[in-house]
């Protein structure tokens, strides 16, 4: 037991994830593909839904209580403009080089040009249909903005709606301050608050072993790799612009304009990427983003308490990759000229796309329609194409939210920086590993 626990935990994670596709596959292997799917869901599947109400139960009560915890300790409203307006910049800065990356990769492997426009006459798009009509119903840009002002505040904790959560959040921590002497012994009541719930994500962390594994068995069970061979090349080209997206441009932010070395970044982060990647929702992870950041990376609650959340729902730099690739690979399949001015049209519609993605599964894919359209991809081939691609979504879906969560750390270690509340000291502590 003792030896157990002497692992550092990311190394666990990292030995769960593999193993878990090792056995998923053993797996289907040998039980064959119609039922490994539904052996591993019964035997193991709890584990990991159990590890997923785990994470999930933390989300409100560590924005909430951390986000005012973090504003009441920034002493100054004035200080939250100028770290928003940061962040802000980071996330559409590096959202921007993301769908540039994508379209790039997208370019040069062609990935949907071994198809033919007759692949997609044979698609059932009836389940994407539905679901997209859904997504639609959540209105037009002013109604949206309009919907982060929550109308009653403990609903919205307790439906959790995460946007309405940091508005109120805000709010109420800046009331805090302006109730000055009044106000103290609340702003002491969050800050305890807070630690004590990032206690429980310590505690909950350790069952991350066992629920990456238990998801990545059952992810691999009933998926499999089949993927790798009807979606070969849009796999590899998500997958590829991903990884360079990770080493380019956010090595480049912490190595080239924070001057910090890499490896700390790259370890201090991977417990959340193995949660990301087994999970593919970014919100799901954002405890474990909090934490990782916090308490690796060294950077202070108060940014990573208001910077994270605002990520993991509008900064999706993965998502960006793919809803740019996307639409590539809808014109190379069905045959359709590119030219420079709907390339640079994608590029801003999978920007603003990828702002207004949920951090949950799949989302990403369902919203690819709008970037598919700019490529002369009418309505009803675009639900097609999404349809042809949707039963493989999951193993693409889990590498872009692993780059979603990644970038909000990268850009949450830089305001700490340029804010002065990071913490180098814990940054390179390297012996932590
Ligand atoms: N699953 C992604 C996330 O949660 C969103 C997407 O579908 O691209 O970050």
């Amino acid at each position: 037991m003792g030896t157990w626990f002497k692992i550092d935990l990311w190394k666990r994670v990292i030995a769960a994830l593999i193993l878990g596709i090792g056995v998923g596959l053993a797996l289907r292997q040998g039980m064959g593909p119609e039922s490994s799917g539904a052996f591993a869901i019964t035997w193991i599947g709890w584990l990991g839904d159990l590890f997923l109400r785990l994470i999930k139960m933390l989300i409100v009560p560590l924005v909430f209580f951390t986000l005012v915890s973090g504003v009441v300790a920034m002493g100054d409203p004035k200080r939250l403009g100028s770290l928003g307006g940061r962040a802000i910049g980071m996330y559409f800065g590096t959202t921007g080089v993301a769908v540039t990356i994508g379209l790039i990769i997208g370019t040069v492997l062609q990935p949907g040009s071994s198809l033919s426009p007759e692949t997609f006459s044979a698609v059932d798009a009836t389940a994407v249909e539905s679901k997209a009509a859904a997504a639609d119903a959540a209105g037009g840009i002013v109604d949206r903005l309009l919907q982060i002002v929550p109308t009653n505040p403990f609903e919205a904790l307790a439906s959790g709606n995460i946007l309405q959560v940091i508005f109120f959040s805000i709010l109420f921590g800046i009331g805090i301050l302006l109730a000055g002497e009044i106000g103290k012994p609340a702003g002491k009541f969050f800050d305890a608050a807070a630690e004590a719930v990032m206690k429980i994500t310590t505690i909950v962390m350790e069952v991350a072993p066992f629920g990456v594994f238990a998801l990545m068995t059952v992810v691999m069970a009933d998926k499999g790799l089949g993927i790798l061979k009807s979606l070969g090349m849009l796999t590899l080209a998500l997958y590829l612009a991903c990884v360079l997206h990770i080493i380019i441009t956010y090595g480049g932010i912490i190595k080239g304009i924070l001057r910090l070395p890499l490896k700390p970044f790259y370890r201090g982060i991977s417990d959340a990427q193995a949660v990301a990647y087994s999970t593919s929702s970014s919100g799901a992870t954002l405890p474990v983003t909090i934490t990782c950041v916090n308490e690796n990376l060294g950077v202070d609650k108060s940014v990573a308490s208001s910077v994270l959340p605002l990520g993991a729902t509008i900064n999706m730099d993965g998502t960006a990759i793919y809803i740019g690739l996307v639409a590539l690979f809808g014109a190379q399949a069905l045959d359709l000229d590119v030219s420079l001015t709907q390339y640079v049209l994608v590029a801003v519609m999978a920007t603003l796309v990828s702002v207004g993605a949920a951090g949950i599964p799949s989302a990403g894919l369902l919203l690819a329609a709008a970037a598919l359209t700019q490529v002369g991809v009418s309505d009803e081939k675009a639900i097609l194409v999404i349809g042809f691609i949707y039963p493989f979504d999951r193993l693409l879906d889990m590498m872009r939210t692993l780059t979603n969560i990644t970038g909000d750390a990268a850009v949450a270690t830089a305001v700490a920086k340029w804010e002065g509340v990071f913490d180098e000291e814990v940054y390179r502590a390297d012996d932590r590993f």
